[in-house]
């Protein structure tokens, strides 16, 4: 994450009600607005947003009113001090007052406030717990953040169907607990599975440890129940096993709050297995380790979860939490098996043939439930650790093809050489899936800006290598402008165009995921000869 050190306001000073100020960034056209990460002189990186409507600006009043009608009592927040809470989310170098939160009980509520902002021209931000690391949930000043908090129930347990119908605020965790007494659990776990909602895990398609051997999201979902921008209710899915017609419930996971607002999830639980150990896998340099991480996926052994951490992260996490990770070691792999006991015994065996094949020079197995949870523990808990060793940390999110590991860790360590900041690597090694934690400090001139530039030629390299811009925190306004690096104007073109079917006025989530907006009407005509696009009068940001 970017923490952001800098005086907390409005970026361009104004509050909400005092009418339209939009800074317009001088060259690039008056559809475009600059925020800058922070007010600070020494932080300038600027983030082009929509520019902000001035007639709704206007209207703030009379939509705070009409959507008090719609949900009473305390569900519109419209004073500065209390949207000051809303301002950002786990990429705190971007901030921005919505100007107005909503925050809606029931489908109806949500249907109707979707409607009026659709006929409104409001647009719209939803929210679940706010930790997105792409900005996903960063506000609009001329539209309302929709927050789903309220929505914390879990509505049905079903163990004969092996799945779980709940609210969109639910926290992932609270999945787990709400079965774990049957034996029973929820997959995905992301890191941050405490604070974080299903509903904005749909929208992320978010991923954790357990996602190499179990999947992400979009595995472990059945059934959705969305409210349209136009406020129309749809259900996708149900209990069962795929549907007839396009997958359009495929389609809804990951697409990061620009389609639909998630009012109802149906997950798939699982029981637990029979027996879970993990393994401490020490390596003299990183490349080995990586090595390794392709050598056990390709001896076709899938654990149940496989991570890997770099010197520094290590470091910092044995300070933390006291694990008890050898100190003495340049990479550190846990591996973990799990299934039937006899199953399990194997694996473990294999691991370390295999460990021991690619230089392993420490290894342990866990002993115990409580040696397993303390090897996870560190792991768990390396993001904040590394936060006790820098005063600021940007989390970067690539994912790459397995055995290019070795070469990419090694062109990482070339550009901390360069960039002149240091790296901590964790990630989920099995799928490939890259944190690089770039330390840097944010008061000191220049760094924010070299840390961005570092964790954008960190992406450009993984795809590159034949990989991705996200693994799991999606594109957001973090990666919205690296977009062109992944994918060609026709590719861009066709999912705006799926876009266009869902939310033609472009109203839910503006700014986030693609790198230019070109209206629905006239996407259909736009044609892109040798990077010069036609229409240039048409707005852009
Ligand atoms: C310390 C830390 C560790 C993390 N570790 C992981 C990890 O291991 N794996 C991982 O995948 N992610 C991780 N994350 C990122 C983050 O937690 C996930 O992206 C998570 O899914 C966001 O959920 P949220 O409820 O906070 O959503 P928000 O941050 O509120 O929103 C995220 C996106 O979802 C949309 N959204 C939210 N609710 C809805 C809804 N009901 N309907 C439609 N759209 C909605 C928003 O518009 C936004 O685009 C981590 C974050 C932190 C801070």
């Amino acid at each position: 994450m970017l923490p952001h050190p800098g005086e907390v306001g409005q970026s361009d000073g104004t509050e909400p009600g005092e009418g339209p100020s939009p800074s317009l960034p001088s060259g690039r056209g008056d559809s475009t607005r600059l925020i800058p990460a922070a007010l600070s002189p020494n932080l300038p990186i600027m983030i082009a947003m929509p520019k902000p409507d001035a007639a709704v600006l206007q209207r703030r009043a009379e939509i705070a009113e009409t959507l008090r009608r719609i949900v009473p009592g305390e569900g519109v927040i419209d004073t500065p001090e209390e949207l000051r809470v809303y301002e950002t989310d786990g990429l705190t170098a971007y901030r921005q007052l919505p100007m107005l939160v909503v925050l809606p009980s029931t489908v109806e509520q949500v249907s109707a406030v979707l409607a009026y902002c659709h006929a409104n021209s409001v647009k719209v931000v939803p929210r679940g717990a706010g930790t997105s690391l792409s900005g996903g949930a960063l506000p609009v000043a001329d539209g309302i953040v929709l927050g789903m908090a309220k929505f914390n129930r879990v509505l049905a347990i079903d163990y004969d169907n092996r799945c779980a119908v709940v609210q969109p605020g639910v926290t992932n965790l609270a999945i787990t607990e709400a079965v774990a007494g049957r034996g029973f659990y929820y997959a995905p776990d992301p890191s941050s599975q405490i604070a974080c909602t299903i509903g904005g895990n749909v929208a992320e398609n978010s991923g954790g440890v357990h996602c190499l051997k179990y999947g992400l999201t979009t595995n472990n979902v059945l059934g959705l129940q969305m409210v349209l921008p136009t406020g129309a209710i749809v259900r996708l899915g149900g209990k069962h096993l795929d549907a007839e017609g396009y997958d359009l419930l495929g389609l809804m996971i990951g697409s990061e709050g620009l389609l639909g607002v998630v009012t109802e999830v149906t997950v798939r639980i699982l029981q637990r297995a029979e027996c879970a150990r993990a393994v401490l896998l020490g390596f003299p340099s990183s490349e080995a380790a990586g090595a390794c991480v392709a050598a056990i996926i390709g001896a076709g052994i899938i654990p149940g979860g496989m991570e890997m951490m770099d010197k520094p992260a290590i470091h910092a996490a044995e300070a933390f939490v006291h694990a008890d990770y050898p100190l003495d070691v340049e990479a550190l792999l846990i591996v973990e098996l799990d299934g039937p006991n006899v199953e399990v015994e194997h694996l473990l065996a294999a691991v370390e043939r295999i460990g021991g094949q690619c230089g392993a020079i420490y290894m342990r197995i866990s002993r115990s439930e409580e040696e397993r949870g303390k090897f996870w523990a560190g792991r768990k808990a390396a993001f904040p650790a590394v936060g006790r060793i820098s005063p600021d940390y940007y989390c970067m999110d690539g994912t790459i093809p397995r055995a290019r590991l070795p070469e990419v860790l090694n062109r990482m360590q070339e550009m901390s050489g360069r960039y002149g900041l240091r790296v901590a690597n964790v990630f989920h090694a099995g799928d490939g899936n890259l944190h690089p934690l770039i330390l840097y400090d944010a008061n000191a001139p220049g760094e924010l800006e070299r840390a961005e530039a570092f964790g954008a030629e960190i992406l450009k390299v993984c795809v590159e290598v034949g990989g991705v811009l996200t693994g799991e925190h999606g594109v957001g306004v973090e990666k919205r402008d690296l977009m062109g690096t992944m994918f060609s104007e026709t590719d861009l073109a066709q999912q705006e165009r799926l876009k266009c079917v869902f939310d033609e006025e472009a109203l839910l989530n503006p700014g986030k995921v693609f790198p230019q907006l070109h209206r629905c009407a006239e996407l259909g005509r736009v044609h892109v000869h040798r990077g010069q696009t036609r229409f240039p009068d048409l707005p852009r940001f």
